[in-house]
């Protein structure tokens, strides 16, 4: 008889981190990861980080349930006294306080909420195409976990009408970043939102790539390849895609 499985869950690799809010100045709690916890696996071929037991995205964003206010961890404490009025004006007055108390770990909805406000707040303090795309490209990508749980659904009406709506939006969000970050390349310096240039580039040929797009893929995987600091393993992915890319190119020929 071997060892009996332990069950692992997210509570394990979280804490309720004690914050004060910059906008409404109330305390409030927010889940944090303990650091290098989780276990880092293979990234998805569009770079989606993954990592053992916890889907560490649902995690990316500190939300005041007082008030609304919410970004993305690192920018959260980073506000102007303009920013945070705008803040206030156009985001605050429509959002009612939520009780998130007896959430020991955060669902889909849960995570899907926050960067909605995330998003809302973003456009309210005029931040920058890169944060704005990047907020979309996390929405877009816990859209598609969400669409994988709705797909246990038994019921199959209420599965088929689930999954449909989550593709749809998780698309709508995947276009959104991938028309941001365009912009964000032409108008920002690099890092934009965390990501180096061969980074971006990558995942931005990537997306092309799932929107047919195959000349701006290949103009950007070229871009990726002829970097020389570009990181191997995006050097490596960047191959990889430029195969996919030549063969529907070739299937499209014949
Ligand atoms: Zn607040």
């Amino acid at each position: 008889m071997g060892m009996p499985e332990i069950q692992h869950t997210e509570e394990e690799f979280i804490f309720d981190r004690k914050m004060t809010c910059i906008v409404c100045d109330q305390p409030f709690t927010t889940k944090t990861l303990k650091s290098s916890r989780a276990r880092r696996l293979e990234s998805d071929v569009d770079l989606r980080p993954r990592y053992e037991h916890i889907d560490t995205l649902k995690y990316g964003i500190c939300s005041c349930p007082n008030c609304g206010y919410s970004a993305l961890n690192s920018a959260f404490s980073h506000l102007s006294p303009r920013q945070i009025n705008n803040i206030k004006e156009q985001v605050c007055v429509h959002v009612l306080p939520e009780d998130r108390s007896g959430c020991s770990s955060y669902s889909y909805d849960q995570a899907l909420r926050m960067h909605e406000l995330a998003l809302r707040c973003a456009d309210a303090k005029l931040a920058k195409n890169g944060e704005k795309a990047y907020l979309h490209l996390l929405m877009a990508w816990l859209l598609r976990e969400k669409e994988k749980e709705a797909e246990q659904i038994s019921i199959e009406e209420l599965r088929n009408q689930e999954t449909a709506a989550c593709h749809e939006q998780a698309e709508e969000h995947y276009l959104a970043a991938f028309e941001g970050f365009q912009q964000a390349m032409m108008n920002e310096m690099f890092p934009i939102a965390g990501l180096n240039q061969p980074t971006l580039e990558y995942i931005l040929a990537y997306m092309a790539f799932h929107f047919g797009k195959l000349e701006v893929a290949a103009k950007l995987i070229g871009s990726v390849l002829t970097t020389s600091g570009a990181p191997r393993t995006i050097k490596d992915r960047a191959l990889d895609l430029k195969d996919e890319v030549i063969k529907i190119i070739r299937e499209k020929k014949r």
